[in-house]
């Protein structure tokens, strides 16, 4: 890591509080933020490192609250289906990963991830190999709370995947115990059931505990299809968040992804316990499982952040496109004069680390907070616009990953001038798509 890091004459959408925008710089020292404002120096002359940011914008890295890197090999592989029968698909597949095969997906999740702007996710693993999935995000230099699938029951979970409660649990904290606070407090755990129906009453209730206990994240999956809903009513009794706030997961320190098919009761619930929603639409709309709204979810006081959920099912991890679409959905849905990309800019940054419980660390450029921040190009055909054009909607309804030209985590420089640093991504390329193959094969 360079000591000193300077990126020059930006458009710098501070994130902050006051939600400022100023015309400068930002001065990195030792990792954080240490100056932002107009003609900065280092102290003592000149920064060790200069990154020219005009004609760009200059943010905060993108928070992504719900992915599965495990998945990142899987995308084209199972296509045109519904939720159901492609989940059958990809858990067979997930059940042909070996080590190999595993640390490619997440390292080329990796890749796609920082090169257009993601610099923190909340992952979810399959259920083995997940050393592997850690082993990429350490070596990324990524900013990440990683954690294994949990699936101890379920008809449909295939044997591969079939874990008893005791297994699931033990894994899951010796995989706490190794990683937990590695990469100098870069990556974390989160426990990580995977949803009410491949998981037992015990298991979520022993999470729930161990959560607390550990002072520990839950991500999860909740209220995706009207199926699943349906299931937990016949099975359980009640809808998915009634019942996961019956054993002690609606909180605030567990993420649900998608919450697409809510009741008024379970928006109580979430509004009531701080439980994170973490917003999916790409993933929602590719398996018809139908488009969460998220007008209604905001206004009952449930915060929202946004992911992209798996290359499998999106079929890209650009949360620049996802943005987009979250917006462009909502200015329909809900048919209001509503500033949509300006809260899915706040979803994608600062809002994802307060979903994370990180936005003392991250989520916005402040003098004090760890340095991930990105530059976007601007001074293309395609982002060309007016002098009073607002910055969010410009970035959200125009700007694409490809336009991310420099990428820093924790004060390090992983994409620069279009290469990333951390990896030889021809090599990599070359050798997932050898693991792919053989994974294929082994599914046969
Ligand atoms: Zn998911």
């Amino acid at each position: 890591m360079d000591s000193s890091l300077l990126l020059k004459g930006g458009t710098v959408l501070t994130m902050n509080r006051k939600r400022e925008v100023l015309k400068g710089d930002v001065l990195v020292r030792d990792g954080a933020i240490a100056a932002v404002g107009r003609n900065l120096e280092a102290p003592g002359g000149q920064a060790e490192r200069v990154i020219n940011a005009e004609g760009c914008c200059v943010l905060p890295g993108f928070v992504q609250t719900h992915v599965h890197l495990c998945q990142t090999l899987f995308r084209g592989v199972v296509e045109d289906v519904g939720l159901g029968k492609w989940l059958d698909r990809i858990w067979k597949l997930e059940a042909a990963h070996d080590e190999r095969s595993m640390y490619c997906s997440a390292m080329v999740g990796c890749c796609e991830l920082l090169r257009s702007g993601t610099t923190c996710v909340l992952d979810m693993g399959s259920v083995h190999h997940t050393d592997e999935v850690f082993r990429a995000l350490l070596e990324s230099g990524i900013r990440a709370i990683g954690g294994k699938a949990m699936m101890d029951s379920g008809d449909a979970v295939p044997a591969g995947l079939r874990e008893s409660t005791r297994e699931s649990l033990e894994e899951s904290l010796r995989l706490h115990s190794q990683w937990h606070g590695a990469g100098e407090g870069r990556i974390g755990y989160a426990l990580a059931p995977r949803f009410m129906e491949s998981c037992s009453e015990e298991l979520l209730r022993r999470v729930s505990e161990n959560a607390g206990e550990l002072d520990l994240l839950v991500h999860s999956h909740s209220s995706e299809t009207r199926d699943e809903v349906a299931a937990c009513k016949a099975q359980r009794g009640l809808t998915p968040p009634a019942y996961l706030n019956s054993v002690g997961l609606a909180a605030g320190n567990v993420v649900l992804a998608h919450c697409v098919h809510l009741e008024l009761d379970d928006l109580r619930i979430l509004s009531e316990t701080g439980t994170k929603v973490s917003h999916c639409p790409s993933s929602n709309l590719k398996l018809s499982s139908g488009i969460a709204d998220i007008g209604g979810i905001v206004r009952a006081g449930v915060k929202i952040s946004l992911g992209c959920d798996g290359a499998a099912c999106n079929n890209n991890l650009d949360m620049l496109l996802e943005m987009r679409l979250a917006s462009l959905l909502q200015s329909y849905l809900n048919r209001d004069d509503f500033p949509w990309a300006s809260l899915f800019l706040e979803a994608a940054t600062i809002r994802g680390a307060e979903a994370l419980g990180k936005s003392q660390e991250i989520g916005s450029i402040e003098p004090g907070k760890r340095a991930d921040i990105i530059t976007v190009d601007l001074s293309s055909p395609h982002t060309l616009c007016g002098e009073d054009c607002e910055p969010s909607s410009r970035l959200v309804f125009s700007a694409r990953g490809s336009d991310v030209q420099t990428v820093v985590v924790n004060g390090r420089v992983l994409l620069e001038e279009g290469r990333l640093v951390f990896t030889d991504e021809e090599r990599l390329l070359a050798k997932s798509s050898e693991e792919l193959a053989k994974l294929l094969a082994r599914c046969q």
